[in-house]
Protein backbone atom coordinates (compact mmCIF):
# COMPACT_ATOMS: atom_id res chain seq x y z
CA UNK A 1 0.00 0.00 0.00
CA UNK A 2 1.15 3.50 -1.00
CA UNK A 3 2.43 5.64 1.94
CA UNK A 4 0.24 7.87 3.37
CA UNK A 5 0.63 11.55 2.88
CA UNK A 6 -0.43 14.40 5.02
CA UNK A 7 -1.88 17.59 3.92
CA UNK A 8 -2.27 20.70 6.02
CA UNK A 9 -4.52 23.85 4.63
CA UNK A 10 -4.61 26.76 6.80
CA UNK A 11 -7.78 28.46 6.61
CA UNK A 12 -11.28 27.28 6.27
CA UNK A 13 -12.85 29.28 3.83
CA UNK A 14 -14.02 29.02 0.62
CA UNK A 15 -9.79 28.89 -0.96
CA UNK A 16 -8.92 26.41 1.67
CA UNK A 17 -12.24 24.66 1.67
CA UNK A 18 -11.91 24.21 -2.00
CA UNK A 19 -8.11 23.41 -2.30
CA UNK A 20 -9.10 20.58 -0.10
CA UNK A 21 -11.80 19.13 -1.60
CA UNK A 22 -9.66 19.40 -5.03
CA UNK A 23 -6.63 17.71 -3.36
CA UNK A 24 -9.17 14.84 -2.19
CA UNK A 25 -10.68 14.63 -5.57
CA UNK A 26 -6.94 14.24 -6.78
CA UNK A 27 -6.01 11.51 -4.64
CA UNK A 28 -9.09 9.68 -4.75
CA UNK A 29 -8.30 9.69 -8.82
CA UNK A 30 -4.94 8.41 -8.17
CA UNK A 31 -5.74 6.37 -5.09
CA UNK A 32 -3.46 7.59 -2.89
CA UNK A 33 -4.05 7.58 0.61
CA UNK A 34 -4.37 10.97 1.77
CA UNK A 35 -5.14 12.51 5.11
CA UNK A 36 -6.07 16.29 5.03
CA UNK A 37 -6.56 18.90 8.36
CA UNK A 38 -8.15 21.91 7.66
CA UNK A 39 -7.40 24.74 10.19
CA UNK A 40 -9.33 27.31 10.75
CA UNK A 41 -9.09 29.93 13.47
CA UNK A 42 -12.54 30.87 13.72
CA UNK A 43 -15.19 29.20 15.30
CA UNK A 44 -16.79 28.02 12.24
CA UNK A 45 -15.68 27.32 8.53
CA UNK A 46 -16.67 29.65 5.36
CA UNK A 47 -14.77 32.62 6.24
CA UNK A 48 -15.92 35.42 4.53
CA UNK A 49 -18.72 33.71 3.21
CA UNK A 50 -21.10 32.90 6.04
CA UNK A 51 -25.34 32.08 5.86
CA UNK A 52 -27.31 33.03 8.83
CA UNK A 53 -31.22 32.53 10.13
CA UNK A 54 -33.15 35.61 11.64
CA UNK A 55 -36.39 36.16 11.73
CA UNK A 56 -37.33 33.46 9.84
CA UNK A 57 -35.21 34.29 7.25
CA UNK A 58 -32.17 33.00 5.22
CA UNK A 59 -29.37 35.20 5.15
CA UNK A 60 -26.48 34.39 2.43
CA UNK A 61 -23.53 37.04 3.33
CA UNK A 62 -20.00 37.04 1.20
CA UNK A 63 -20.37 36.23 -2.46
CA UNK A 64 -22.64 37.77 -4.69
CA UNK A 65 -24.67 39.39 -1.31
CA UNK A 66 -24.84 43.06 -1.03
CA UNK A 67 -21.54 45.03 -2.17
CA UNK A 68 -21.64 48.85 -1.44
CA UNK A 69 -19.26 49.55 -4.45
CA UNK A 70 -21.69 47.82 -6.95
CA UNK A 71 -24.65 50.56 -7.04
CA UNK A 72 -27.11 48.23 -8.43
CA UNK A 73 -28.14 46.57 -5.39
CA UNK A 74 -28.33 49.85 -3.96
CA UNK A 75 -30.56 51.93 -6.48
CA UNK A 76 -33.28 48.97 -6.35
CA UNK A 77 -33.69 49.05 -2.89
CA UNK A 78 -34.17 53.15 -2.67
C1 LIG B 1 -20.16 41.32 1.35
C2 LIG B 1 -19.26 40.53 0.42
C3 LIG B 1 -19.66 40.28 -0.89
C4 LIG B 1 -18.84 39.56 -1.76
N1 LIG B 1 -19.29 39.32 -3.03
C5 LIG B 1 -18.53 38.59 -3.86
C6 LIG B 1 -18.99 38.26 -5.17
O1 LIG B 1 -20.08 38.66 -5.56
N2 LIG B 1 -18.21 37.50 -5.96
C7 LIG B 1 -16.98 37.05 -5.53
O2 LIG B 1 -16.31 36.36 -6.28
N3 LIG B 1 -16.53 37.35 -4.32
C8 LIG B 1 -17.26 38.10 -3.47
N4 LIG B 1 -16.81 38.40 -2.24
C9 LIG B 1 -15.51 37.97 -1.88
C10 LIG B 1 -15.52 36.53 -1.47
O3 LIG B 1 -16.41 36.35 -0.40
C11 LIG B 1 -14.12 36.25 -1.08
O4 LIG B 1 -13.28 36.46 -2.21
C12 LIG B 1 -13.93 34.83 -0.64
O5 LIG B 1 -14.87 34.45 0.33
C13 LIG B 1 -12.53 34.75 -0.11
O6 LIG B 1 -12.33 33.43 0.33
P1 LIG B 1 -10.98 33.02 0.96
O7 LIG B 1 -11.16 31.61 1.44
O8 LIG B 1 -9.85 33.28 0.04
O9 LIG B 1 -10.75 34.01 2.16
P2 LIG B 1 -11.61 34.17 3.49
O10 LIG B 1 -13.06 34.03 3.24
O11 LIG B 1 -11.10 35.44 4.10
O12 LIG B 1 -11.17 32.94 4.37
C14 LIG B 1 -9.92 32.85 4.99
C15 LIG B 1 -10.07 31.98 6.23
O13 LIG B 1 -8.80 31.72 6.76
C16 LIG B 1 -8.83 31.88 8.16
N5 LIG B 1 -7.48 32.19 8.57
C17 LIG B 1 -6.72 33.24 8.20
N6 LIG B 1 -5.51 33.17 8.75
C18 LIG B 1 -5.49 32.02 9.48
C19 LIG B 1 -4.51 31.39 10.29
N7 LIG B 1 -3.27 31.91 10.44
N8 LIG B 1 -4.83 30.23 10.90
C20 LIG B 1 -6.06 29.68 10.75
N9 LIG B 1 -7.04 30.22 10.00
C21 LIG B 1 -6.75 31.40 9.37
C22 LIG B 1 -9.83 32.99 8.39
O14 LIG B 1 -10.38 32.93 9.69
C23 LIG B 1 -10.88 32.67 7.32
O15 LIG B 1 -11.90 31.79 7.78
C24 LIG B 1 -17.58 39.10 -1.33
C25 LIG B 1 -17.18 39.35 0.00
C26 LIG B 1 -18.00 40.06 0.86
C27 LIG B 1 -17.53 40.29 2.28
Amino acid sequence: MAERKRLVVVGGGVTGLAAAHAALARARELRRDLAITVIEEMPRFGGNIVTARAGGFLLDGGADSWVASKPHASALAR
